[in-house]
C-alpha cells in the first residue's frame, strides 16, 4: 500500500458520497484528513466514528465564499501545520434544460463546483510551494468531457475544472506539485439517488460494465494520485466510469 502516513489532506464535500469514501480510505492508511462541508452534524459524527481511525477533523465552510475558505484553510494550517493533498470534491447539481435554466441555477452551480475549487486551490498553493510538495486532485465528471442534456451549468463547471487542472498543473509542475482531475461516471451516492429509475436504466445501458460505480472506486484512484508513485503524472483527466468513455 502507498506510504502516505502522516500527510495531511484537505477534502471538500467530505461528509457524503465520494468525499466521505476518500476520507475513509485516507484515514485508514494514516493520512490526517481535514474535511469540509456546510452541515456540521455529519462531519462531527465522522470525528467520533471508528471508521476514520481518529484521523478525521471536520470544518464547516461554504467553499463558494472566498473569505470563508481563506479563514478555514488558516485554521486547518494552524491545527495541522501543513496541507499536502487537496481534494476539490464538493459539488452540486441544479439540472434543467437550458431554456428553463435560471441565472440563479447557473450561478449556484458555477460558484460551488468551479469557483469553490479555485478558492481552495489559491489559498493552499503558497503553503505547498513552501513545502516543495503537493497533490491537488479535482473531482470532475465524464459529462465535462462529453456534455449532457439538462446539465449545461454542471457540465460547464466540470469542463471548467479540466481547464483549471491543466493551467494549474503547468504553473506548478516545476515545484513538485501535481494537479490532476478524476472524472467519475455514474457513482452511487445521494447526488445520483434522486434520479428517476428510467434515467438510471438508460444510463446503465451506456456503461460497458453494465453497473454503476461505488464511491470507493473513485477513492482508489484518489489514493494512487496522492502517492509518490504517481509523482510523474500531472495535468491529466482520468475517468472512473466502467468504460463509458473510451478515448
Ligand atoms: P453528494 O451530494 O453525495 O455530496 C456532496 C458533498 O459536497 C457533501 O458533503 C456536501 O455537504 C458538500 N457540499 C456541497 N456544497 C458545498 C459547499 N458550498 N461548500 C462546502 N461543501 C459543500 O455528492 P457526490 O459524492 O455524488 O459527488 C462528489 C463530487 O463528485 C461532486 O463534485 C460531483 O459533481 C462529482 N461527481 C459525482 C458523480 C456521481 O455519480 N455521484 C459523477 C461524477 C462526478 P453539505 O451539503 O453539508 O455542504
Amino acid at each position: 500500500m502507498f506510504d502516505l502516513k502522516g500527510k495531511t489532506a484537505l477534502i471538500t464535500g467530505a461528509s457524503r458520497g465520494i468525499g466521505r469514501a476518500i476520507s475513509e480510505a485516507y484515514c485508514e492508511i494514516g493520512i490526517h484528513v481535514a474535511g469540509i462541508a456546510r452541515d456540521i452534524t455529519p462531519i462531527k459524527d465522522m470525528e467520533n466514528s471508528q471508521s476514520y481511525s481518529g484521523n478525521f477533523k471536520g470544518y464547516t465552510c461554504d467553499i463558494s465564499v472566498g473569505k470563508n475558505v481563506k479563514e478555514t484553510i488558516s485554521e486547518v494550517l494552524k491545527d495541522f501545520g501543513q496541507i499536502d493533498i487537496l481534494i476539490n470534491n464538493a459539488g452540486i447539481t441544479r439540472d434543467t434544460l437550458l431554456v428553463r435554466m435560471s441565472e440563479k441555477q447557473w450561478d449556484e452551480v458555477l460558484a460551488i463546483n468551479l469557483k469553490g475549487a479555485f478558492n481552495c486551490t489559491r489559498n493552499i498553493v503558497r503553503p505547498m510551494l513552501k513545502n516543495k510538495f503537493g497533490r491537488i486532485i479535482n473531482i470532475g465528471s465524464v459529462v465535462g468531457i462529453m456534455g449532457n442534456t439538462g446539465q449545461a451549468n454542471y457540465v460547464a463547471s466540470k469542463a471548467g475544472l479540466i481547464g483549471l487542472t491543466k493551467s494549474t498543473a503547468q504553473e506548478l509542475a516545476k515545484r513538485n506539485i501535481t494537479v490532476n482531475c478524476i472524472a467519475p461516471g455514474f457513482i452511487n451516492t445521494d447526488m445520483t439517488e434522486k434520479l428517476s429509475e428510467d434515467i438510471k436504466d438508460q444510463m446503465k445501458k451506456s456503461i460497458p460494465m453494465n453497473r454503476f460505480g461505488s464511491p470507493q472506486d473513485v477513492a482508489s484512484l484518489a489514493l494512487f494520485l496522492a502517492s509518490d508513485e504517481a509523482g510523474y503524472i500531472t495535468g491529466q483527466t482520468i475517468t472512473v466510469d466502467g468504460g463509458m468513455i473510451m478515448n
